[in-house]
């Protein structure tokens, strides 16, 4: 009989410290200013808030939904900001925070849309990363791990309309009994 196995990638212990040294590295690069970090919902709110408070240097938290509509098979997927950010970032500095880096599309969207508002610099950060799917031109310049071609849940990632709220990272697998 087939039956389905979660099983985990980083439990909640292992994004806990991985976070926090991506805090320490942020907080130095940012050491001489202050940064308006911008997370992508839904995916990215349980790593952003994880993350802004590993942070030791001025912090204005902003948010963008975009919809993933015409995403999914299709390669030229557009990207559609269906909530904007509501700072002036004009003239700061700006780090995008989301869950995932998969095809990269989403994320060059937004990238696209936020340095038209002129920001002083603009840089990406995801908990993960999945190079093997890469479509768009994107520059991570900051992210947790780095993961094969598999669709991942929990720690704000979703699986279907659930999962989000997992401290963990996981893939469900099918297996035979
Ligand atoms: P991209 O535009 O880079 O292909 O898509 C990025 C978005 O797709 C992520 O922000 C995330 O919402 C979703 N996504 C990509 N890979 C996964 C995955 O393995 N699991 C889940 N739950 N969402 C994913
Ligand atoms: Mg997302
Ligand atoms: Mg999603």
């Amino acid at each position: 009989m087939a039956m389905t196995r979660d099983r985990i990638l980083f439990s909640r212990e292992a994004i806990q410290s991985r976070v926090a040294e991506l805090g320490v590295q942020l907080s130095q690069d940012y050491k001489d200013g202050e940064v308006v970090v911008i997370s992508l919902l839904r995916g990215s709110f349980v790593f952003t808030a994880d993350l802004v408070r590993e942070l030791t240097v001025p912090v204005n938290v902003d948010f963008l939904t975009t919809s993933s509509y015409g995403h999914g098979e299709q390669s030229a997927g557009r990207v559609e900001i269906v909530h904007d950010i509501r700072t002036d970032i004009a003239g700061k500095d700006v780090l995008v925070c989301d869950d995932i880096l998969d095809t990269g599309i989403t994320m060059r969207g937004v990238l696209d849309h936020l340095a038209a508002k002129n920001p002083k610099s603009l840089k990406t950060c995801t908990f993960l990363d999945k190079p093997s799917r890469r479509q768009a031109d994107v520059v991570l310049d900051y992210t947790g791990h780095t993961i094969e071609d598999l669709f991942v849940a929990g720690y704000g990632l979703n699986l279907g309309d659930y999962a989000r709220n997992l401290p963990y990272i996981f893939v469900r697998e099918t297996v035979e009994e």
